[in-house]
């Protein structure tokens, strides 16, 4: 299949954009986030961080990944602060995250059975919800390359009720 084979949602998707676009006004943005904040979170696809923390284009940055690691998004961390200015960070982990589920070395082992790869890739799993979003803010407030006083919180977002709740550390 080459990048142009016209997919179902491929189509879908273009049909979208245009609909976006034709009532599009928000092409003068610039680029650091107006709210100068962060959001690390899950890609869960349940989990609509727009929708659910009230951003509109522009706002804020959202680093997604497998969980919402920390340690993933790191970089984007990074890149985030010292160069578009974001001041605040929320790590959101969820509630029937699919990282509860497996660990590493099953993933591992998977991948080692289906493609032949040795290659051992950290999947970041977590046995504990809590603990997840406790380490991961620790993680930040521990890292060399983020200021002392960037205000960094940890949340879970229930999938079954769409609320956030706070996780103290
Ligand atoms: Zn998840």
């Amino acid at each position: 299949m080459t990048a142009t084979t016209e997919t179902k949602i491929i189509k879908e998707v273009t049909a979208a954009n245009a609909k976006y676009a034709a009532s599009f006004t928000k092409g003068s943005l610039p680029l650091p986030p107006g709210r100068k904040f962060t959001v690390v979170t899950c890609m869960d696809a349940r989990l609509d961080p727009a929708k659910a923390l009230g951003l509109e284009e522009g706002d804020a940055h959202v680093i997604r990944n497998a969980g919402g690691r920390a340690k993933d998004a790191l970089r984007s961390v990074i890149i985030s602060q010292q160069l578009l200015g974001t001041e605040e960070v929320l790590v959101i982990h969820h509630t029937d995250c699919g990282m509860l589920t497996f660990k590493d070395e099953e993933l591992h082992e998977i991948v080692k059975e289906r493609f032949g790869n040795e290659e051992y890739h950290e999947f970041l799993s977590f046995p504990d919800l809590e603990k997840s979003v406790k380490d991961d803010v620790e993680f930040l407030r521990e890292s060399k390359v983020i200021k002392s006083e960037i205000p960094i919180s940890g949340w879970i977002y229930e999938v079954e009720t769409g609320k956030i709740r706070p996780v103290k550390n």
